[in-house]
């Protein structure tokens, strides 16, 4: 099946429900009716399929879930309730105290902040390379490292990472790669074939692409051998006594990542996707292919048209020809590049308040991937809590602003950046005279 066909179709075939319904039930229900004692015993143990209790699975969200492992290549996948669940847990399924994780910079705010301030409060200390590159990173790689973590794409930075070198770095010290792929989805860029062991999604974003709904996932590669790094993942390697003693790497060779997520994780947390929440992302994920087209065509004028504009100062787009990012866009993405643009006004951070204050089509809002344009200033809204130190680090200036490309017509939007453009020079000349 492609890619384009499992979106409609994968983990839900003709015949499934005794309803023949086509397009994937709602099953809006907090538990399943068990046949016996020992019906119910087999499901919790796992040796049979089926569901028991909706905080750790539910038929609606699996079906999402099998398209979602299949779309990455992964072997299998567990959905949470945001993005922010899903990097927070494939952290936590490794990490423990006096341990670390090793982390690329330039990051989503939220999970700065949490790397930066929340996990130290746990033991866990998160090294960040001043850079992306392998050898940056392979630096701060130690004994006690649990794994190594970056965005495939950086946001809002827009870089993209070197997924192999980093792949190459993580095996020679034993420890998974775990990669954040929001921003491309999987129609652009599979970092399990480029040897990530782990992936996230915010499907929050051009997953469920309608600003409605937010969703994580954790998808499993099923390439890591926990058993054969025993000594650093003794979680896996070891009975867990947080579910009944099992050995999540021995009984589980394949998955035992997205199992353990789920039933030590997950289970013991509960940030569950709540069944109507997986429809809608559902609904998002059936047209994702043909709405990244629209994003990206109109993303690719739209920069085009800033990047030659006299009153914009620099432009970051991986799309365009000389672009910083482009090489190993190229190297990653092929032809294609998301619809993220990141640009500074000429006249630094009060003209970039001014073009974010002035837009009347797009809309002022800090998410990204939604079917309407979207503006934000990164320095007042995601990346708000880090200091002007940390903003350098993250890849933010006090001027940037990022751009969420929507699928309006083309003209509209230039015609909304044009006259935002204008009022955000009048604040130059005022402050020149
Ligand atoms: N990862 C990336 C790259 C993001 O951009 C975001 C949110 O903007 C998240 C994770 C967090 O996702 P959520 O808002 O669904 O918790």
């Amino acid at each position: 099946m492609h890619d384009e066909t499992a979106v409609l179709h994968f983990g839900f075939p003709s015949g499934q429900e005794s309803t023949r319904a086509t397009s994937v039930p709602i099953y809006q229900t907090v538990a399943h009716d068990f046949e016996s004692a020992a019906h119910a015993g087999a499901i919790f143990d796992m040796e049979i399929p089926g569901f028991h209790y909706n905080r750790l699975n539910n038929p609606t969200n699996s079906v999402l879930e099998d398209r979602m492992a299949e779309l990455e290549r992964g072997t299998s996948a567990l959905t949470v309730a945001s993005g922010t669940a899903a990097m927070s847990y494939a952290v936590l399924n490794v990490a423990s105290a006096g341990c670390n994780i090793v982390s690329t910079p330039h990051l989503y705010g939220g999970t700065y902040t949490y790397f930066a301030h929340v996990l130290p409060t746990f033991g866990v200390d998160v090294r960040l390379g001043e850079n992306a590159s392998p050898e940056a990173i392979a630096k701060h790689v130690d004994a006690n490292t649990r794994a190594i973590f970056c965005e495939s794409i950086g946001n809002p930075a827009g870089d993209v990472t070197d997924l192999d070198g980093l792949a190459q770095v993580a095996r020679e010290h034993g420890v998974p790669l775990i990669v954040d792929n929001t921003v491309p989805t999987p129609f652009m860029l599979k970092p399990i074939l480029h040897g990530a062991d782990v992936v996230i999604h915010s499907l929050t974003k051009f997953i469920g692409g309608h600003g409605t709904t937010l969703g994580g996932c954790i998808i499993d590669g099923g390439s890591f051998d926990w058993m054969a790094h025993g000594g650093r993942f003794p979680m896996f390697s070891e009975p867990d006594d947080a579910f009944h003693g099992v050995t999540f790497g021995e009984a589980y060779p394949r998955d035992a990542f997205v199992v353990r997520a789920r039933s030590v994780c997950l289970r013991n947390t509960g940030a569950t996707l709540a069944p109507f929440n997986a429809f809608l992302i559902l609904q998002g994920l059936e047209t994702l292919p043909v709405r990244l087209e629209r994003h990206e065509k109109n993303a690719r004028r739209l920069a085009e048209y800033l990047a030659q504009d006299d009153r914009v100062e620099w432009v970051s787009f991986a799309g365009l020809p000389d672009d910083l990012n482009r090489p190993m866009a190229r190297r990653y993405l092929g032809d294609h590049v998301p619809s993220i643009i990141t640009f500074g006004p000429r006249g630094g951070y009060d003209a970039a308040i001014a073009f974010h204050d002035s837009v009347q089509l797009f809309k002022r809002l800090v998410n990204l991937g939604d079917a309407r344009s979207l503006v934000s200033h990164s320095a007042s809204t995601t990346h708000r809590q880090l200091s002007p130190s940390e903003l350098r680090d993250v890849g933010i200036r006090p001027e940037t602003i990022r751009l969420s490309v929507g699928l309006e017509h083309i003209e509209d939007l230039l015609e909304d950046v044009d006259q935002a453009l204008t009022l955000s020079q009048a604040v130059v000349s005022v402050a020149g005279q």
